[in-house]
């Protein structure tokens, strides 16, 4: 499939079969935090770089097999409603489904009426907001030109004015030297409290980031929590204690014990999508569980020390999996939302 992938497990979503609207990292930013590297095309020009028409007929393809999901999911490696065709594939999978519609974005285009009306057509839509201060903005988010953060917030108000009934769960990623001082703190809190989403998440950077950035501690997540209000809530700590699809880690380590194996290779021995097992193996390198190595210019994942590994794994991952896999038979692979 190429446009459609999962599902996934999502931490603010349940379960989540995402739809990918733009090619890789065409987005408005380039945030330094992005696990999908840096931007290829930034850009604020809205049109159909992937075809509507396709993207429908994988969708319908899925459909067919009838596998539980909780929501259908505008997201992937770029910003979904620079696609000109988003409000017509949301009217259209509306028209053929009875799931959910999520929107992940980064709210760069809600300045535009008939953006909000397409984001509209979603059940849930999950904005990023990481600061209020336009100097900050051109740090982490590294916008196209002529984006500011004024404009942004007041496309989120808009929006929440407009479309009241569709909830909306701000995200705030916070990267540790960046947005993390007492005044980045209050001027999120103005600019929460002037928008008024019905959630806001605290997230941090977990995942190998685009740039060389850290995340903030535990610590100062409560903090910021408390700073936040009643609306907010961490997302962002222990994730990995969150992931159960545990069977699909188990599979991926046991692949690559007996030979080195590249993304592709684990991928098709698995059935699963390479985009999937690509982010399985991000998080089994953070863990120190597999190892990349470079041969003749082809990128090879081995696991490491992986009998000492593996029961230090399942102590850290199994004992805490709620994975909905076990309970509503869910049989596909799984992962978390990006
Ligand atoms: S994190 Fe999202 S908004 Fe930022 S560069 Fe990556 S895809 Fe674009």
């Amino acid at each position: 499939m190429k446009y459609i992938f999962g599902p996934v497990l999502s931490r603010r979503l349940g379960l989540s079969l995402g739809v990918d609207l733009v090619p890789f990292k065409v987005c408005s930013f380039d945030c330094v935090y992005c696990e999908c590297g840096r931007t290829t095309l930034k850009t604020m020009e809205r049109k159909e770089y992937v075809p509507a028409k396709e993207v429908l007929i994988e969708l319908k393809a899925f459909l067919e097999k009838d596998i539980y999901v909780d929501f259908i999911t505008f997201s992937g490696f770029g910003e979904p409603t620079l696609n000109i065709k988003f409000g017509d594939i949301a009217s259209e999978i509306k028209k053929i489904s009875g799931n959910k519609l999520a929107l992940i974005t980064n709210a760069s285009l809600f300045n535009l009426k008939d953006v909000r009306k397409e984001a509209s057509l979603c059940d849930v839509v999950l904005p990023s907001l990481d600061t209020a201060i336009n100097e900050t903005f051109r740090r982490i988010n590294r916008p196209c030109e002529g984006i500011n953060v004024e404009d942004l917030i007041q496309g989120l108000k808009s929006f929440r004015d407009e479309y009241s009934e569709t909830k909306m769960a701000l995200e705030i990623l916070f990267v540790r030297g960046f947005n993390d001082s007492e005044k980045e703190l209050e001027a999120l809190k103005e600019a929460v409290e002037y928008i008024d989403p019905h959630e806001v998440h605290l997230n941090t950077v977990v995942r190998p980031p685009a740039e060389d950035v850290y995340g903030v501690s535990e610590e100062f997540l409560k903090y910021a929590l408390k700073v936040l209000g009643e609306k907010a809530r961490i997302v962002g700590v222990s994730h990995l204690k969150e992931r159960n699809c545990e069977a699909l880690f188990q599979a991926i380590i046991e692949a690559i014990k007996r030979r080195p194996m590249t993304i592709g290779e684990i991928a098709d021995l698995l059935g699963e999508d390479e985009r999937i097992v690509g982010k399985y193996l991000i998080d089994l390198e953070v863990l120190g569980k597999v190892q990349k190595i470079n041969h003749s210019g082809k990128i090879y994942y081995r696991g490491k020390n992986h009998e000492e590994d593996n029961s230090h794994f399942n102590a850290d991952v199994s004992s805490n999996c709620s994975c909905p896999s076990k309970k509503e038979g869910y049989n596909g692979g799984g992962s978390c939302q990006f």
